[in-house]
């Protein structure tokens, strides 16, 4: 009989993994073998005190996310016998660019996080694209000018809570995106750190040099004593404080979400890229070692950086992807379920020469064109319903296929295959689509949590969990292949078809 108080070290170490998402903190824990034992999920509430405005409040974020670790905690003591120091290492990936400044005296934040969709400063944004600032801080941030990212989120903060700009010159105040709230609660106020992934989307940080940059924080009025550490994504940034957990933990690997996606997809090569379909689409390429500016728009940021060595990739996002079948079911009422669409788009072989372009809130890269509209075109009597409904399924594998043709040619780099994953990419006449359309092999992992995996992965990677990027890669995780059908002169069809309707849909608001 086997002894089942003999537990084997190897087996019995874990990996937990805080995912801060933009609706709920999530919590999961990794084994050697990269499988999850445990997940715990949580959502908490969205401020939105006026048009344009979201805020969340940070006591809300780090509540959530310590319950959630504590109820993976107690799951995984249901099912298998964990010995006080199982766990080797704990990881964190975040929502981006929100911005949360607190007292460090006191732990009190002064205002709720300003979330990274808050748009409250566009007015600034604005004044200092026509200050003529916006090749600059390209050039030093890799980023465009806008209220997404966190610095004009702080210039406000600072201007807008009375007495809040006194205290951050005196370095009373310090300034945190939520991996910086989590790693300065966890280790009881002793931490004040980032990653540079999370960095590099302040719009303060030179990904060149990877520092804070004087120039940036006089444009924005941002004292420095504000600012965190910048820290390796891999790298040992302190221990939990042992009264939370009953014993400390290292904190060895924090990164964004996204760039956490791209890591635990293991597009750990240039050119390898994923595409994650949400609400909107994400979709990121390893550029390498050397940062890539964009000729279409796209952004530049850091993906990570493990032992000295920074890897960098092109970003790009399309608005309204999984919003468009939403739009069918919710608005439209012509589908009951968003699953139910693949079926439907199946059912038909084609969508009888119709196009369905969802510029709801205009197109991103590579058009950037606020002013397009969305549009269905190629109507004739031979269209109903199932037609549209795959011309909306069709639209976010053309959306994809843009973004990715205008990242291969800023890196020149070819993909050799996409790995995909959000709730989206559980419809499979999609993905099909999607290999068709680009011409390369669409993979999608059976588990999809690959922005916690990715999270675990730096973590267990700094404390020697797994010894490197190999052993990752060589984990087992069973996915599904989509793999390409079409030949070039249909991929050119359709995709000239595509380009006619976007064409069409564009320069629409007078
Ligand atoms: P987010 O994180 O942006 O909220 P999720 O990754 O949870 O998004 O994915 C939800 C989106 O995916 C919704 O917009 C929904 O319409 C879409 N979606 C979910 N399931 C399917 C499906 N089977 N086919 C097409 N779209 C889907």
């Amino acid at each position: 009989m086997p002894n089942n108080n003999c537990i084997n070290a190897q087996e019995t170490q874990y990996i937990l993994a805080l995912d801060a998402g933009t609706t709920s903190s999530r919590c999961l824990i990794f084994d050697h073998n990269g499988q999850i034992r445990a997940v715990a999920q949580q959502e908490f509430p969205q401020h939105s005190p006026r048009s344009g405005w979201v805020e969340q409040d940070p006591r809300d974020i780090w509540q959530s996310q310590l319950a959630v670790c504590r109820r993976a905690l107690s799951r995984l003591e249901a099912e298998v016998k964990v010995p006080t120091g199982a766990f080797a290492a704990l990881g964190i990936t975040n929502q981006r660019e929100t911005t949360i400044i607190w007292d460090r005296h006191t732990g009190e934040p002064i205002y709720n996080a300003i979330v990274w969709q808050c748009r409250r400063s566009a007015d600034h944004c604005r004044e200092l694209q026509q200050s003529g600032y916006a090749e600059m801080i390209r050039a030093k941030t890799g980023l465009v000018i806008d209220p997404y990212f966190s610095a004009s989120k702080i210039t406000w903060m600072l201007d807008n809570v009375p007495g809040a700009r006194e205290r951050a010159e005196r370095g009373d105040l310090l300034f945190g995106t939520v991996d910086t709230w989590l790693i300065w609660q966890l280790t009881g106020g002793r931490v004040h750190a980032t990653d540079v992934s999370n960095a590099s989307r302040t719009m303060l940080f030179n990904i060149h040099d990877l520092c804070w940059d004087d120039e940036l924080l006089k444009i924005f009025r941002v004292p420095r004593p504000l600012l965190p550490n910048v820290l390796p994504s891999s790298a040992l940034y302190g221990h939990t404080d042992p009264e939370i957990f009953g014993h400390s933990i290292p904190i060895t690997g924090v990164a964004g979400d996204q760039q956490g996606a791209l890591f635990g997809q293991v597009c750990f090569r240039p050119g390898q890229a994923k595409n994650t379909y949400g609400t909107g689409c994400f979709l990121l390429m390893n550029t390498g070692t050397t940062p890539i500016v964009s000729r279409h728009g796209l952004l530049t940021t850091v993906a990570w950086q493990i032992g000295g060595e920074t890897v960098y990739a092109l970003e790009g996002s399309v608005f309204t992807a999984g919003a468009v079948i939403q739009w069918l079911r919710d608005e439209l009422e012509i589908l009951s379920t968003a699953a139910e669409s693949e079926v439907i788009a199946k059912s038909v072989p084609d969508t009888n020469g119709c196009y369905l372009v969802p510029a709801f809130t205009g197109l991103g890269a590579p058009y950037w064109d606020p002013y397009a509209r969305g549009a269905i075109v190629g109507l004739s009597r031979r269209v109903d319903r199932r037609h549209i409904i795959r011309a909306a399924l069709e639209s976010m594998a053309y959306q994809t296929c843009d973004v990715l043709t205008a990242m291969q040619e800023d890196a020149g780099l070819e993909l050799s295959a996409l790995k995909v994953d959000g709730g989206a990419a559980a419809n499979n006449f999609l993905l099909q689509i999607q290999a068709d359309l680009i011409n390369v092999p669409v993979i999608r992992p059976d588990s999809v949590e690959s922005t916690a995996r990715g999270a675990a992965f730096l973590a267990g990677l700094a404390v020697n969990f797994w010894p490197d990027a190999d052993a990752l890669t060589a984990m087992t995780v069973n996915h599904t292949a989509f793999i390409p059908t079409w030949d070039k002169s249909r991929r050119t069809k359709q995709l000239r078809g595509w380009h006619r309707a976007v064409a069409r849909s564009r320069d629409w608001l007078i």
